[in-house]
């Protein structure tokens, strides 16, 4: 598949539209990322890479790391994480604090942030370092080896994480996290401001498409890759996941900062960077170049 010329001609489609979406400015650093950027980056099963644009460029991986955590957890809990977080679509907007009152506590899924912050309480009970077990997993699968934590980032959206706050105050108040809702706040806000480029991206969600493998050996069990994709399909991009899915048909999660990776299941793993933001809070551009790479590509897993 000829997919640098593609991703050619959706840079050249694309860049005229980056204007329309909104930067993300509720964290302060957000605010000053050039709304004009854009990368993109695939990565097939073989290893084979493709890129445009600003690809090569770190930018916050905000939700993304989600799907990391989340992985970490599925290792180290198996099933049971299930007891405390459950997986349909929440069909609101990922920060959202009154489906969990609702709900007693238990988040709709992994990929809203309070589900994110019952995963990372999990990763903490049984690591500690949370912090370090996400930065050394995104290096591994990434091949940065100085991929980091932005603190600048992190920082600011601590300074600013009332919403967050609330929501881990919420969950501890239902008992769903063991440690302490400052600790757990501290270490999502540093996965949430991992820095890595679209290659990395592409490159580190690899596994995904290979069935759990990673550098020929296991990360996950291949059902384990199965039910992280099922859950990009179906909750990766918040209150537009039926949109994203109607329209890209590859299951994909999304981040504040502006990227989106999707992945077809055995054959690749796609990344796109486009700052502006639509109101779910899922790149606008970034979702619009994901459709054209399914158009043109004519691949899908429908
Ligand atoms: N750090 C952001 C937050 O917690 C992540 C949100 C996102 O990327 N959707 O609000």
């Amino acid at each position: 598949m000829p997919y640098q010329s593609i991703l050619e001609k959706i840079h050249a489609e694309i860049v005229p539209t980056l204007p329309q979406g909104r930067v993300a400015d509720y964290i302060p650093q957000l605010a000053h990322v050039d709304p004009h950027k854009f990368g993109m980056a695939v990565c097939d099963t073989s290893g084979g890479i493709a890129c445009v644009g600003d690809a090569a460029e770190r930018f916050s991986i905000q939700s993304i790391s989600k799907v990391f955590t989340l992985t970490l957890a599925m290792q180290l809990e198996g099933e049971r994480l299930w007891q405390r977080v459950g997986r349909e679509p929440s069909g609101t907007s990922f920060n959202s604090l009154v489906q969990l009152e609702y709900e007693q506590g238990i988040p709709r899924n992994p990929f809203i942030n309070a589900g994110a912050l019952v995963i990372t309480d999990m990763v903490l009970s049984h690591l500690g370092e949370a912090k370090l077990a996400l930065r050394e997993l995104a290096r591994k699968l990434s091949g940065g080896v100085d991929v980091c934590y932005n603190p600048a980032v992190a920082a600011s959206e601590a300074g600013r994480g009332y919403r967050n706050a609330a929501l881990a105050n919420f969950l501890k108040s239902f008992d769903n996290l063991r440690n302490e809702p400052a600790d757990v706040l501290d270490a999502y806000f540093h996965h949430c401001a991992l820095s890595m480029s679209c290659t990395e991206l592409a490159r580190a969600f690899l596994y995904l498409a290979s069935h759990g493998q990673h550098a020929g050996t296991a990360l996950i069990t291949p059902s384990q890759a199965k039910y992280i994709n099922s859950l990009m399909l179906t909750c990766g991009t918040y209150d537009a996941v039926g949109d994203f899915a109607y329209r890209v048909g590859l299951p994909g999660k999304s981040g504040v900062g502006g990227g989106i990776v999707a992945v077809m299941p055995g054959l690749f793993s796609v990344c796109v960077w486009a700052p502006g933001l639509n109101a779910s809070g899922n790149s606008l551009a970034g979702t619009r170049a994901l459709e054209r790479f399914s158009e043109l590509t004519g691949q899908s897993i429908f």
